[in-house]
Formats: structure tokens, C-alpha cells, sequence
């Protein structure tokens, strides 16, 4: 029986990292796919090897045991029956299981590579889910604060059924595709954004990215939120900030101003005597809505005080005498 050098077939040093290991699993897995060379037995053949050195060298348990006895394995191990073929028939390809060679099964047993093999392998490779999309969305601090649903257009494509991605039929360019080996579309779904979403935040529609390979599921698409910026609104986390104008009058003797909240709700706000500029009040609970978790934050009103114009001769009669009492002179 032949020593499998796994490193080797893998293309990866004896210190690779598991990472490293995956890369290299991936690059090659891709290219020697039985989907992406179809009837093609040197590429299965080495596909199986792949997935099988992979299956070794992935599994900390296995690699460990694989690296302690190396090239000298049989002695150390026991004269093993030679005589099988290192793999079975490539016309028994199996394409529910890797199909192990026989240095595999002496080192690890018949079925190491079934318990292991299937969820690793298939998940990894065999049934390899399609990539994420990301996708920005601009989204107005309205739509942030009330939550929001929207029509996008996107470009779906999917793996051309007829020559199952390859762009070749028999020996001729596939028409239905024009070799492309994918059919794209354009593809309208509705997205509903949560109330609070906030610069960052994730939009994710399960199952509308990147066709799977091998039958493996789709990925998903995801909208990267960014929230305009609004005229009247300043956003900090939860909470929001917004200018109040105060009438000169108000401020000094009190009274009311009307505060709007993103969603156009009117709040009035009791504005005490001697009330100064820039002064801040917190309207409780009437912030932003929070993504997670229960309620909103606060929404501030900072006061703009209004100072009159157009006076009339008695309104600076007025002034004047409010100088003279609080000793200034005009
Ligand atoms: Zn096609």
C-alpha cells in the first residue's frame, strides 16, 4: 500500500494552518470538481485525493496521527493487505461520500471517513453553499425612525440548467447559455427594514446571493445600511438631537414650543421662565427605536432663542426701558 503524502497533495507545507489548509482545499476543490469537469476521470481521481487529504489533514485528531507515523507507517502499523486498488473504481463514483482510499481506511478505519467525511467534506466542498452579495442601501432617518419597505431590482443569476454551469454541452458551446454558465435575470424582491437601523447595520435576505455549487445552497444577499443625513436631526446611537426656535418672549417669561419628531408627530414642550440659549431638553423615549432590544432613546431639544425683528416704536420703547432697569446702556 502506498504512503499518501497529504501535505503534498494539497500543495501545503507540514506547518501549514488549518486556514492555510482550507485555502489550498478550497483552490484545488474547485478546480478538479467533478460539476466543473464532467466525465473527465483524472480530475475525479484527484478530487477524491483532495477531499481525502483534506478530511486528514483538517481533523486536528487525524493530522496528529497522520504526522506521528509518516512515511513509515506500515512498519510501525503492521503489514496492512496490499492488493486493492488505491481507490475504488471511478465508475462507482459515489456522489454522497468521498469514497476513501485504502492507506485512509488502514490508518483511520472503514468508516472514519463517514462520520467525519460527510459533514466536513459535503459541507465543505461537495455541497458548497453560493457566496454572500453585499449590497449598500441608503435609508432616510425617517424611514430609520419608522421602520421602512422597499422594492429593490437585483441581478439574480443562476447556474445554467443545461450544462450545469460547465458552458459546455457534449463537445459544443451550450446555446441556452452561450457558454457563459450562468443565466442571469432581473429579479424584484421586497425588503423591509427594521425601525432603527443605523449606519452598518445589516439587511440580511437568506438565499438571494451567489448560486450554490453541487446543489449546496445559495448565499445570501445583504444590504449595508448608510442613513442620510438629515437637515433637521443629529443621530448619536439611540438618541437624536434636533434645534428648537424659542421666541425671545418665551424664553424669558415661558411658555411652549412645538418639537416634530422624525416620523412628523408634533410634541409641545413646556419652556420655563429664564430659559437661556442653547439650553437642552430631554424628551424621554422619543428617540430612535432601538434595533435590539425594547423602546427608543431620547430625542433633545436644543433651544435656538429667536431674538425679534421689525421692531415697533413702542416694542423698542420697550427694550429701552428693560435696559434702563437692568443698568445697560444702549
Ligand atoms: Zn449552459
Amino acid at each position: 500500500m502506498e504512503y499518501k503524502d497529504y501535505y503534498k497533495i494539497l500543495g501545503v507545507t507540514r506547518g501549514a494552518s488549518t486556514d492555510d489548509i482550507k485555502k489550498a482545499f478550497r483552490k484545488m476543490a474547485r478546480k478538479y470538481h467533478p460539476d466543473v469537469n464532467p466525465g473527465d476521470r483524472k480530475a475525479e481521481e484527484k478530487f477524491k485525493e483532495i477531499n481525502e487529504a483534506y478530511e486528514v489533514l483538517s481533523d486536528p485528531a487525524k493530522r496528529r496521527k497522520y504526522d506521528t507515523l509518516g512515511p513509515n507507517w506500515q512498519e510501525q502499523f503492521g503489514g496492512f493487505g496490499a492488493g486493492r486498488s488505491a481507490y475504488r473504481s471511478p465508475f462507482d463514483f459515489d456522489p454522497s461520500g468521498p469514497g476513501f482510499s485504502d492507506f485512509f481506511e488502514a490508518l483511520f478505519g472503514r468508516q472514519a471517513g463517514m462520520s467525519g467525511g460527510r459533514t466536513t467534506v459535503r459541507n465543505d466542498f461537495r455541497r458548497r453553499a453560493g457566496d454572500n452579495i453585499e449590497q449598500s442601501v441608503e435609508v432616510s432617518l425617517q424611514e430609520a425612525y419608522t421602520g421602512a419597505s422597499r422594492t429593490f431590482s437585483i441581478q439574480s443569476t443562476e447556474v445554467c440548467p443545461i450544462c450545469r454551469g460547465t458552458g459546455i454541452t457534449g463537445t459544443r458551446e451550450c446555446s441556452r447559455c452561450s457558454g457563459q454558465g450562468s443565466l442571469a435575470h432581473t429579479k424584484r424582491i421586497q425588503v423591509k427594514i427594521p425601525a432603527g437601523v443605523d449606519n452598518g447595520s445589516k439587511i440580511r435576505i437568506a438565499g438571494e446571493g451567489q448560486p450554490g455549487l453541487g446543489g449546496g445552497p445559495r448565499g445570501d444577499l445583504i444590504f449595508i445600511v448608510s442613513i442620510k443625513p438629515d437637515p433637521k436631526f443629529e443621530r448619536k446611537g439611540d438618541d437624536l438631537y434636533t434645534d428648537v426656535e424659542v421666541p425671545l418672549v418665551n424664553a424669558m417669561l415661558g411658555g411652549e414650543a412645538q418639537v416634530i419628531t422624525p416620523d412628523g408627530r408634533k410634541l409641545l414642550l413646556t419652556i420655563p421662565p429664564e430659559t437661556q440659549n442653547h439650553s437642552t431638553f430631554r424628551l424621554a423615549g422619543k428617540g430612535m427605536p432601538r434595533l435590539r432590544g425594547e423602546g427608543h432613546g431620547n430625542l433633545y431639544a436644543r433651544v435656538r432663542v429667536v431674538l425679534p425683528m421689525r421692531l415697533s416704536e413702542e416694542e423698542r420703547g420697550l427694550f429701552q426701558q428693560l435696559a434702563r432697569s437692568r443698568g445697560v446702556e444702549v
